[in-house]
């Protein structure tokens, strides 16, 4: 059985045996302190709330991770959504990402008002 003892640093219990003298905090500090865990958790949960904007410390892993999730946003949510008890449908333009309203049956309008993209043809109307 080993004895548990509590990290001053981090206030959390770990095995009494597996604490070392971390040489910056001079006492004894539990093994997740020792390796800079806690520092590095403590500095990501302040990074957390301060976003946005993105702070330095973003990294690849980050940025990947928020890519892949915009791109399973958008493959669920498709480019427009029908307006209730209208011909319409709201319309997120594919590049400017403008929104407006689009009729469904006039096919109006053709581009974007925004940019002037033109809007794809909406297969997707069988939903309506
Ligand atoms: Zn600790
Ligand atoms: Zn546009």
């Amino acid at each position: 059985m080993s004895v548990k003892a509590k990290c001053r640093n981090c206030g959390k219990e770990s095995p009494a045996e597996q604490f070392k003298l971390h040489y910056k905090m001079r006492q004894m500090v539990c093994p997740t302190c020792f390796s800079g865990k806690t520092e590095k958790l403590q500095q990501e949960a302040k990074e957390k709330a301060q976003a946005p904007p993105k702070p330095a410390g973003w990294d690849m892993d980050d940025a990947y991770l928020e890519k892949v999730s915009s791109m399973r946003k958008k493959e669920e949510k498709d480019q427009f959504e029908r307006i209730p008890g209208t011909d319409y449908v709201k319309y997120s333009c594919i590049n400017c990402k403008y929104q407006f309203r689009y009729d469904v049956f006039r096919k109006k309008p053709r581009t974007c008002p925004y940019c002037n993209t033109d809007i794809p043809r909406l297969r997707t109307f069988s939903m309506l």
